[in-house]
């Protein structure tokens, strides 16, 4: 095997990075309250994240997802977008948002080389929208997801965190809408951080949920091209798009993970279940030659764990969703 490689055999190709802690929604699953946001000299500029990837892509990576908090909020994402795809060796760059401000900046995240979107969506209910993030912005949402699939940025995948008793009976809509919109459906296994608040949230296994889903008809494992991510996929007879589940805590794919993560404070994560980081902020402020950085994203490298421990009962603490990336 060639490029990044961990102790445990797995090509690291691909790389997230976390462009903002902040967010225009308050999921109350995801926000811890309050906030306590990171100050603006603590986030890395996008010279910073740019010099960032241009080291990484040198060692092999890839893929780049831009995450956050939600990456839209922060000023002239295009840029960063055009700025990446001058990398040489980054092929794909794709974005992860709720969707809200998509139907702004679709044509232009498009233009400026962004390949793809995944919108994180978890209900079609006006009122459990409101309930859910704290913000009456199902509308906005849903023109973005629009906006996005006009803008060619394709597939559009709708993500939908599946929580009992908050939304698991609306798996079946999101489901259904695999057939008749087309959508790319995945559902997610909630994964219990231990948020202050959340405690009594309780996951959805990707099993019960496709047996519920079962009734819409016999769902087929769908071969073609879907992802490069954890997800198996399958389609509804008949159906355009497709149906995926994400089980991190029924079924690990640890063994598949070829991901690093970078924070929005330039912290590297060799996972995001486990508090290791490599800091490459100071060196990045400090000059850091290429060599130097690529060094440090070996290092990152070499802290990968076998896989995460969740499932045990640990939760990673220390950071919310939101400071690390999702
Ligand atoms: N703002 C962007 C968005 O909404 O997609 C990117 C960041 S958001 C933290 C990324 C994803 O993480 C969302 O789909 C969110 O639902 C998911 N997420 C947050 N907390 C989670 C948890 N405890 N378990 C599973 N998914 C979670």
């Amino acid at each position: 095997m060639t490029g990044l490689v961990d102790s445990w055999e797995r090509q690291i190709n691909y790389l997230r990075i976390s462009v903002t802690d902040r967010c225009n929604l308050r999921c109350t699953y995801c926000t811890t309250q309050p906030i306590a946001y990171f100050s603006h000299d603590d986030i890395l500029r996008y010279e910073e994240i740019y010099r960032a990837a241009q080291a990484a892509a040198s060692l092999g990576i890839s893929k780049v997802r831009l995450t956050g908090g939600e990456p839209l909020v922060r000023l002239n994402l295009s840029k960063l977008v055009w700025m990446l795809s001058q990398i040489e060796g980054i092929d794909d760059i794709a974005l992860t948002s709720n969707g809200i401000l998509l139907s702004n900046y679709a044509i232009a995240l498009k233009e400026a080389g962004l390949k793809r979107v995944n919108v994180s969506l978890d209900t079609l209910k006006e009122d459990r929208f409101q309930l859910i993030t704290g913000r009456d912005k199902l509308g906005e949402v849903l023109s973005g997801i629009e906006a996005a699939r006009l803008a060619g940025l394709e597939p559009v995948k709708i993500n939908m965190v599946v929580i009992r008793g908050i939304n698991d009976d609306e798996t079946i809509d999101f489901a259904r809408l695999s057939a008749s919109e087309g959508w790319h459906v995945r559902f997610i296994e909630f994964m219990p951080f231990g948020t202050p608040g959340t405690e009594a949230l309780t996951t959805v296994s990707a099993q019960e949920i496709r047996e519920r889903i079962q009734s819409l008809g016999k769902l087929e494992p769908y071969t073609g091209k879907a992802g490069n991510g954890p997800a198996k996929y399958y389609r509804l007879p008949g159906a355009s798009g497709t149906i995926g589940f994400i089980t991190p805590m029924t079924e690990h794919f640890c063994h598949t993970c070829n991901r690093l993560r970078l924070t929005s404070n330039g912290q590297l994560r060799p996972c995001l279940l486990d508090e290791d980081e490599v800091n490459l902020k100071e060196p990045l402020r400090n000059g850091a030659s290429i060599d130097k950085l690529k060094q440090l994203i070996q290092r990152a490298v070499a802290l990968k764990k076998e896989q995460h421990h969740l499932t045990g009962g640990l939760a990673p603490g220390g950071r919310p969703m939101c400071q690390i990336g999702g």
